[in-house]
């Protein structure tokens, strides 16, 4: 099976400049913006500028650049908000949810990076 973006999503309206966004990093490769629904003091969501619905199909197909690019661009917004441990930060967490199992909204891969309070354990049990 094969990969079908749909490129009338809302990340991709974004990339094409025909709704706006609060800009927190843009590269090469990848855009980072607030999230309009913030779940934290700190919830930027960091894209890929090309065509990946989820983090396996951006793994499997986007070049090495590209990921070179989103990968460094997390790090990058993590040190603008001064969120990372290792840098006297107080830590945050990275999402990616994928597909139905994931409860994935929108099918454009986004990593969620959540900041600014304790966010609690990683998964709450049913
Ligand atoms: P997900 O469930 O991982 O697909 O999350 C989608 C996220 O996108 C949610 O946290 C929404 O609040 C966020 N979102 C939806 N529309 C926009 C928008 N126009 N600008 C910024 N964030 C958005």
């Amino acid at each position: 099976m094969s990969y079908s973006y749909d490129d009338q999503n809302v990340f991709a309206r974004i990339l094409r400049g025909e709704i706006p966004c609060k800009k927190v990093l843009e590269t090469e490769h990848s855009l980072a913006f607030e999230d309009i629904q913030p779940k934290t003091p700190h919830h930027v969501l960091v894209i890929p500028k090309g065509p990946y619905i989820t983090y396996d199909h951006f793994a499997q197909e986007a070049s090495d650049a590209e990921i070179a690019d989103f990968t460094r661009a997390i790090g990058q917004v993590c040190d603008q908000l001064g969120i990372g441990p290792g840098r006297g930060g107080d830590g945050y967490r990275l999402i990616a949810n994928a597909g139905p199992h994931g409860v994935q909204e929108v099918p454009h891969l986004h990593v969620h990076i959540l900041a600014g309070r304790p966010i609690g354990r990683m998964i709450a049990r049913d």
